[in-house]
């Protein structure tokens, strides 16, 4: 593929300011209210919601020296968050909840302390924010120590939940910079997903759609996990599933991206052993998608540890199989590591944030799904470029079916289906059809005089001088050896010996340049036209051959018309 250079550097310029406005998004905060964690310890006994809202618990909650509230496996988790000071800002206080997709969250805040659920997977009222964070706006009069009690739902999985406080105004910029920026990526994506099923469409190639299923599935996934999907229309759909959703579109994703990996970097080719293994490691991904179905193995976690395991092994392995088809001097494994490698480390620098319960950073929040759009971006011109070559391959295996490959002039099969549609045509419009049959003079010694080479560019140059005598409509062809046929639609057998004593003429004057030597070539010609109805084809060849055999016979380098009508001598 000719690499795209500028297309890159223009892909590569988006993502960098992709970046410094993600980076700049976020503006130093001064917060004049510290949020105080306090979480019930593990060992008291889960009280009801009216004991802790009244306060008969408060004893027991132990304070906490970060922000974090995490969730536990099997139990819910109780907190009690208060503020050091009171609130002074001119915008109410929003409390945000970071990293708790699909955990349910209840929150008791002042003054009336009733339950107020925070749900990521939820449609309802009009939202007054997005999906990044569960918030909630609290009360704009809330004092220090006064309590926001926090229940947090059990998950399969300990995760690090992250509170916060911050004002209303600050928080919505935020906001409103997240939403940009997540429909500016997801937009990218989807644009790249119509332009593969647009090719698609006309070119009906497999690659193309194994990249529309994976690349779509995944941008599902991305909306599921903004959150936005449940926003869309039909999106309470998705509701019930829960994060079910998300988990199926991951886990038959995968499968698919395999696919795309073996067909576009031609691995089976190029690395066939490797693209075998490849194939078997799709299947296991089925039955992850199965086990989502029975509610024991999802207690266990089984889908998400089995998917996490099974999907790096083979992202590792198909990495291999790419690096090894790139050293193997695979030009489209090139242009798929270039696409790719920044998603995979991404990813794998994510899978050790989730691992270690580290903060997920901004940068790599948006890098993510930076570099999946860019990924997308790439493959789609790859693509492109791939399908393009595609179709030049089979127009090139079109041309040479029909074509002479030494001439370049129709060979005769093709010229003699040509002649048969040029007969039905003149007798439907009753236009006169004419035929042309040529053969070289003394070609044997051209051979044997200054070798085979030099006839063969010999052959070319006559063909050459041929063709510009001739029409549009008219075609020619090499009907044998040194013989070439010129079918002429829409011509009198007249203006036909007119164009043949042009040929004649022509080839006869012209010097022959080949491979040093200059020499003189000279035409035999006989001319025929198609008669009455019971005239064939066969028979409109054979005539113009015995027109051609007298003009040989009558001393070569002259024009002989066939004799059924008048014979014109050159
Ligand atoms: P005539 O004037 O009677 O047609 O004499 P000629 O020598 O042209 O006739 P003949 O049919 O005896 O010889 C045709 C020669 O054309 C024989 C063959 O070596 C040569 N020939 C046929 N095809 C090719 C080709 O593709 N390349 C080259 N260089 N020569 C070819
Ligand atoms: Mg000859
Ligand atoms: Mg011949």
């Amino acid at each position: 593929m000719p690499f795209r250079g500028p297309v890159m550097v223009v892909v590569a310029w988006v993502c960098v300011m992709l970046f410094v406005q993600t980076v700049t998004a976020a503006p130093a905060r001064s917060r004049l209210a510290v949020l105080q964690v306090a979480a019930l310890p593990p060992g008291v006994p889960a009280p009801a919601p009216a004991q802790v809202i009244r306060g008969e618990m408060d004893a027991d909650f132990v304070p906490s020296a970060s922000t974090h509230t995490p969730n536990a496996m099997e139990s819910q988790r109780w907190y009690r968050l208060t503020l050091d000071r009171d609130w002074h800002e001119s915008s109410s206080p929003v409390l945000s909840f970071t990293g708790a997709a699909y955990i349910p969250i209840t929150v008791y805040a002042p003054p009336a302390y009733r339950p107020y659920e925070l749900w990521f997977a939820q449609t309802g009222p009009p939202a007054r924010f997005s999906r990044h964070h569960l918030a909630l706006e609290l009360p704009h009069d809330l004092r220090a120590g006064q309590p926001v009690y926090v229940r947090i739902a059990a998950d399969n999985f300990t995760r690090q939940i992250r509170a916060d406080v911050t004002d209303m105004a600050t928080y919505q910029s935020q906001d409103l910079n997240h939403v940009r920026l997540v429909t500016l990526l997801s937009s990218v994506q989807f644009t790249m997903l119509l332009a593969a099923l647009c090719l698609w469409l006309v070119l009906r190639d497999r690659v193309l759609l194994y990249f529309f299923g994976y690349t779509g599935l995944l941008w599902l996934a991305q909306l599921l996990m903004s959150g936005e999907a449940y926003e869309l229309p039909g999106g309470w759909l998705l509701v019930p599933l829960g994060p079910h959703a998300l988990w199926l579109l991951i886990v038959l994703g995968a499968p698919l991206q395999f696919s795309f990996i073996i067909e576009f970097c031609h691995l089976r080719s190029v690395t066939p052993g490797a693209a075998r293994v490849l194939g078997y490691m799709r299947w296991p991904f089925l039955g992850i998608a199965l086990l989502l179905c029975f509610p024991f193995a999802e207690r266990m976690n089984l889908p998400a540890s089995a998917h996490n395991w099974w999907f790096s092994i083979s992202l590792l392995w198909a990495l291999g199989a790419v690096i090894l088809a790139v050293v193997r001097g695979g030009q489209p494994a090139r242009i798929f590591l270039i696409a790719w490698l920044p998603q995979v480390l991404l990813n794998i620098l994510r899978l050790g944030q989730v691992l270690l319960k580290l903060d997920l950073p901004s940068w790599l929040e948006y890098g993510l799904p930076t570099a999946m759009a860019f990924c997308a971006v790439v493959l789609t011109i790859g693509l492109a470029d791939l399908s393009l070559r595609t179709r030049r391959e089979r127009d090139m295996a079109h041309h040479l079916a029909d074509h002479d490959a030494l001439t370049g002039v129709l060979n005769r099969r093709a010229l003699v289906r040509r002649l048969h549609e040029a007969e039905t045509q003149a007798r439907a419009q009753h236009q006169p059809l004419a035929l042309i049959f040529l053969d070289m003079d003394h070609f044997k010694s051209v051979n044997d005089r200054y070798g085979h080479q030099t006839g063969d560019a010999c052959l070319r140059v006559v063909a050459e001088a041929i063709a510009d005598e001739l029409r549009p409509p008219d075609s020619l062809g090499r009907y044998g050896g040194e013989e070439f046929v010129a079918v002429l639609p829409g011509t009198t057998q007249r203006h036909a010996m007119a164009v043949a004593e042009r040929i004649r003429h022509s080839i006869e004057t012209l010097p022959v340049h080949a491979r040093g030597h200059t020499l003189q070539t000279t035409v035999s010609i006989g001319v025929a036209s198609l008669l009455g109805p019971a005239d064939t084809v066969d028979e409109l060849i054979a005539r113009a051959d015995a027109a051609l055999y007298r003009a040989k016979m009558q001393g070569r380098n002259n024009v002989v018309a066939d004799a059924s009508l008048t014979a014109v001598a050159s």
